[in-house]
């Protein structure tokens, strides 16, 4: 067990990466807490784990909203007294061409993508220091390191999480504190929703799986606390498969 009696954090735990990512802290002995906003998906998750239940926290919150992150970052330490892991997961993208964009897609997406990282990032860093230690990892993208046509909202957004995330880093890391960005290519998640001009659909390609990403976060997780990998790419090995 890599993470046994770990505290850590997933925003946007209901579904997708960051689902796959609390089952395998779980399932490696962490202690989780699953943040996200539709209730049903962590009653889920915790009915499928219930032999484990002491070590599972479900919060439905919106990390886009600042006093909803304080609330849940105080309920977890007063719940589980310690966060070691924070995964800020929650995120989505709504593409189009710039032109013809809206101006509330932009607004949804800096608040969940950037905003609701930063609230979170910043509310979990006092009991990290505290501590002495913990690890940040940061779901971005490969579209925060390049661009795409239909991308220019979610690309911007993406690329703003992997710049706080190099500054960060510098920032924490005299207090033992890692920052890792996780840029992964297409996952298979219903992140590219039916009304979203998907550009996953129109791909003839092999995409990474939820489980993938997972592997990766606790890799990064669980290397020694002198070692950090800041920064982590991911893609499907064989595309064309
Ligand atoms: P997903 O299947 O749509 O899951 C996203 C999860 O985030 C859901 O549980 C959603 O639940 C939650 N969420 C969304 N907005 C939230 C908010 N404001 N507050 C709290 N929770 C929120 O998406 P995914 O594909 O797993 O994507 C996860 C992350 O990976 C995102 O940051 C995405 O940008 C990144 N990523 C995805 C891919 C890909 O190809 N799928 C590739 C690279 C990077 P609720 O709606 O119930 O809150």
């Amino acid at each position: 067990m890599k993470l046994k009696n770990k505290v850590a954090i997933i925003t946007g735990a209901g579904k997708g990466i960051g689902r796959a990512c609390a089952q395998l802290c779980l399932d490696e002995g962490a202690k989780v807490v699953l943040v996200s906003r539709t209730k049903k998906d962590l009653e889920i998750f915790a009915k499928e784990n219930s032999k484990l239940a002491k070590n599972i926290f479900c919060i439905t919150a919106d990390v886009s909203k600042e006093a909803s992150v304080k609330k849940a970052v105080k309920e977890t330490i007063a719940k589980f007294k310690r966060i070691d892991i924070l995964i800020n997961n929650a995120g989505f993208g709504i593409f189009d061409n710039l032109i013809v964009s809206k101006t509330k897609d932009f607004d949804a997406m800096f608040g969940t993508n950037v905003r609701g990282l930063y609230f979170m990032t910043r509310e979990v860093l006092p009991q990290m220091i505290k501590q002495n230690g913990g690890t940040i990892i940061n779901i971005a993208s490969i579209a925060g390191k390049q661009g795409f046509a239909s991308g220019s909202i979610y690309c911007a957004s993406k690329h703003a999480v992997m710049g706080m995330s190099k500054a960060l880093m510098l920032e924490v890391r005299q207090h033992n504190i890692r920052v890792i960005a996780i840029c992964p290519g297409s996952v298979d998640t219903k992140f590219f929703r039916p009304e979203s001009k998907t550009y996953l659909s129109s791909r003839n390609e092999t995409v990474l799986q939820m489980e993938d990403i997972a592997q990766s976060c606790l890799l990064a997780a669980s290397l020694p606390m002198n070692a950090m990998i800041s920064e982590l790419e991911i893609r499907p090995t064989n595309p064309s498969k």
